[in-house]
Order: structure tokens, then sequence, then C-alpha cells
């Protein structure tokens, strides 16, 4: 029997096919990672291993792979009472944790004058419900060791801080994932797949898309919901072939599924059957004919912006200039240069949140132009709404990939961006990322924003009325 460990329970938040995938099949079935995803776990090992280098931990010695020696070296250490320990190794039963620290803390407990609590170690800025499970999912395992619950945690985030939270307030959810968990264990598929935001960056993604192209799953279709795909399972309707014929008189036939959403997750269907977006009729007030779009590429991991790219006009071809600050002191004026040399009043579009959200940390410290911030469009609300895509799509890549027929990646992975800094052609390849993004940017806002509605768009309108 495989035993469940702390990654099982953090996978099950992310998509319970993940987690039934990972209990089992063998390492040796997910694909190998790609490279940026090497170098942020690597990114990952390399802070923990800094954080805890300060902190004069004890690691339990033991063979490799042999969690019983694994977890009799740490029960050792605990007895002991070593102050911190990294590493360790805790079981019971068909569990398996191996927390990142434990942390000695004063109070009476099995081991004696002391007890521990879990922290686990983050490169992320902000919690999460997975992570915060992992560690009531190793504080449950240690509780079985001292005898007593530890009442707090801790995740360790990656500028340092503790974010603490109580062991008892996540019991009962730790307690839900558990059973499923272990209902996972004894039939692999009772959890199916479900195409979602996760879903590119997973290590079963050519399995589960080949399953769910296979059998033309309903979580193909945009805008699909787990709830929307059983309801309309349950009426018979099963594939997105099903769907795009569905036709159903009245709310009890139709599930009580809201009419204005059976109708567009049936241009859905209708456009993964013929492979092109439908264009949707829609007021047409803005056109933003002289607008010039502004792109970044990013480094989440150190909050910085690596490169900042302008393509003005906003159409395939246009003139393309960018700015690479090498500092986080470089970024706001280099932003500010780049838009100076556009003409005054020029619409600035811009893909989802991340150019807003970095003018607003920096305008905080800064004499902020307020002019400039009014000018920012964020064009991936538009693309969404302009247009249903021929399957669900989440991002800048897979719209290109949908939309355009194009490889979003041949520049290679705005993930990577980071990586390429140690590069000698560092540079070359960010101004390649940035001007292939730019030209998708513009030929998405020539295909769908300012695109005519699509026929079937219009058929279907008709028919509704
Ligand atoms: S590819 Fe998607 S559906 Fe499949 S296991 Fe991964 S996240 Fe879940």
């Amino acid at each position: 029997m495989r035993r469940i460990t702390g990654t099982h329970v953090y996978s099950y938040v992310k998509c319970p096919r993940l987690a039934a995938l990972d209990l089992h099949l063998s390492r040796a079935e997910r694909r190998p990672p790609h490279p940026w995803e090497e170098f942020a776990a690597q990114r990952g090992r390399d802070f923990e291993a800094e954080y805890v280098q300060g902190l004069g931990a004890a690691t339990p010695r033991y063979p490799e792979r042999d969690f019983d020696a694994g977890f009799a070296a740490t029960r050792a250490l605990l007895v002991q009472g070593a102050p911190w320990i990294h590493q360790g190794v805790l079981l019971d039963d068909d569990c398996l944790g191996l927390p990142d620290l434990l942390r000695r803390l004063p109070g009476e407990s099995a081991l004696g004058a002391h007890q521990y609590e879990v922290l686990d170690v983050k490169t992320s800025g902000r919690s999460r419900a997975d992570q915060i499970l992992q560690v009531a999912f190793y504080s449950e395992l240690l509780t079985k060791v001292q005898g007593r619950r530890p009442a707090g945690g801790a995740l360790v985030l990656k500028d340092g801080r503790e974010e603490r939270f109580e062991i008892g307030d996540y019991a009962a959810a730790l307690r839900e994932v558990m059973a499923e968990l272990r209902r996972l264990r004894d039939a692999m598929d009772g959890a199916r797949p479900f195409l979602q935001p996760g879903c590119s960056s997973c290590y079963h993604d050519a399995r589960c898309m080949a399953e769910l192209e296979r059998a033309g799953d309903l979580s193909l279709v945009q805008g699909m919901s787990h709830g929307a795909r059983a309801i309309l399972e349950g009426l018979g309707c099963r594939t997105v072939q099903d769907l795009a014929t569905f036709h159903a008189e009245g709310a009890r036939a139709r599930g009580n599924l809201d009419a204005t959403l059976v109708r567009r997750l049936r241009r859905g269907a209708h456009a993964h059957l013929v492979g092109a977006p439908v264009i949707e009729a829609r007021p047409r007030a803005e056109r933003f004919a002289n607008a010039a779009i502004v792109h970044t590429l990013t480094d989440p991991f150190a909050g910085r912006v690596l490169a900042f790219g302008v393509l003005h006009p906003a159409v395939e071809g246009g003139a393309f200039s960018c700015e690479l600050p090498r500092t986080a002191a470089e970024e706001w004026p280099a932003l500010h240069r780049l838009t100076a040399a556009l003409p005054p009043r020029t619409p600035l579009l811009h893909f989802g949140e991340a150019l807003p959200r970095w003018y607003e940390e920096n305008a905080f410290a800064r004499e902020a132009d307020p002019a400039l911030e009014v000018r920012f469009v964020d064009v991936q609300k538009r693309l969404r709404a302009a247009a249903v895509y021929p399957r669900a799509v989440f991002g800048l890549a897979d719209m290109v990939r949908h939309a355009l027929g194009r490889d979003p990646l041949r520049a290679g992975h705005a993930m990577a961006a980071a990586s390429w800094l140690a590069l000698p052609d560092g540079d070359d390849r960010l101004h390649a990322k940035l001007r292939a993004d730019l030209d998708d940017l513009a030929a998405l806002k020539t295909r769908v924003l300012d695109a005519a509605p699509s026929e079937v768009e219009a058929a279907s309108e008709a028919e509704a009325s």
C-alpha cells in the first residue's frame, strides 16, 4: 500500500486527479521537468538551504529512502530536544511526512519538558490553502509522536516572514482531504481530469490532455465549471459534440442552468469543433486605433520587472522599443522613458494585472503621474469578453495557441526569463521574447478585438430571440 505524503495532500487541493495519478503511477511516468521548472525548483532548494543555514538545525541521518530508519533517527532528535530539526521523517500507519523544519517550543509532551511545531519553507509571497493543509498534515503526524497537537504551525515565505496559523482551524478540512486520498488510493479513476489553469504546468499534462481529447470531455469548453459538467452529463450531454447540438426547452430540461450560460457553452463547443474562436457581437465603442501595447517580463521570485517592451502602433510589425532595467531602482525610469517617447495620451494596452500592480506598488514611493495610470487598458478582460475560444483559455499562451494557432513559447517561456540573465545571450533572449509576445498581442487585438462578429454568433442570437 502506498503511503500518503504531504505532497499528496498538496496535490489534492490543486487537483484531485493529480493526487490520484501520483498515488498510482511511478515518477518515471511523469514528464521530465522543463528547464524553467527545474530552475524554479533549484531556487526553492537554494532558498530553503539559505534559510536553514543560520538555524543550526540537526538533520536525521539514515540510508536513502529507508523511512523507518529516518523516523527512528528523527524521534531520537525529538526526545533529545534539538532546537531545530531539518528534513525530519514522521510516520504513522499509512502516512509519511517530511516537513522542512520542526521547531522546539516550551511545554510538556510525551517527549519530555518540550514539544515541537512544524514550519514549511516556500518561495511564494503569500500563503495558500494547499501549503497550509500540508503543514496541518505534518502536524497531525507530529501529534502522534509527541502526544499533543501543536497549537500552531507556520509557513516561511520568500521574504523570510513567518505566516502563522492555528492547526485546529484546519483539522476538519484535513480529515476530509485524507478520506478522499484514501478513496483515490483504492481507485485511480475516482477523480477524472478537468482542464484548468494548473494543467499547463502539471507533469501529467500530456496524459490528461490526450484523455480529455479522446473523450471529447466537456471541460475542454471555455467557461465550463465542474458543476455545469456534472449537470450536463446528467442530462445525457456528455461530449463536446453533444453540447454543440444541445437544445433544451425550459429550465428543467437544461438542469436549471442559466440559459445564457448554456448558449455560451454551446458556442464554445462549436468553436472547439471548428477549431477557431467565435467572435461575439458586442458594443464597439472602444477601438484603440492609436494605442500602444506595453508588455513586461518579470521575475516573480525576486519581485522584479526584467524587461519592458512597447509596440506602437499596436499592430504586428509596429515599432518596437524596450528597456532592460538591471536593478529595481531602474524600473520606474525605464517605463517612463518608453512611454514618454509615445504621442501624448496614447492608450497603453497591457495583458493582465502585472503592469498595473507593479505601477501601484511603485507609485507609493514616487511622484506618480496619475495621467499615465488612467491610460492603462487591460486587454485580457476584453479578449475574454470578445470571443469564445476553441478551448478553455486561462492566460496569454492559451489565447495565442488557440486563437492564433501559434506556438506562444517559440521565443521561450516567460517563467524562464530570470534564468536567461546569467547567459551570454540573455539580453537577446529577453528582446526576442518581448517582441514575440508583443506581436502575439497585436495579432489578438486585430483578429479578436477588432474583428467582426462570427456568423455563428449572429445565428445563435437570432435563434435566442
Ligand atoms: S493535467 Fe490537469 S487534470 Fe491532469 S492531473 Fe494535472 S492538473 Fe489535474
